[in-house]
């Protein structure tokens, strides 16, 4: 399980959808009720499951993107 400060994750409710976003605000994929989504306190916008996991495993504990270790490829 990964968790991490830097994300708040909860389910997609219909209200998020409405009123703030239903693609993810990396990859723009389709976010769907009852989705796992995770709101980036850093950037201020929703992530898919899958482009928080990558954006996780690039960050350090200050919740910073460390591109040089990894390729910039978050598409998923
Ligand atoms: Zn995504």
């Amino acid at each position: 399980m990964s968790s991490s400060a830097c994300f708040v994750t909860q389910e997609a409710t219909k209200e998020i959808l409405l009123r703030v976003t239903n693609v993810c605000g990396e990859c723009y994929d389709d976010l769907c009720l009852g989705d796992t989504v995770h709101y980036d306190m850093q950037n201020y916008r929703f992530l898919c499951d899958c482009c928080q996991k990558k954006l996780c495993s690039m960050m350090n504990k200050e919740c910073e993107i460390i591109y040089d270790e990894v390729e910039p490829n978050l598409f998923c």
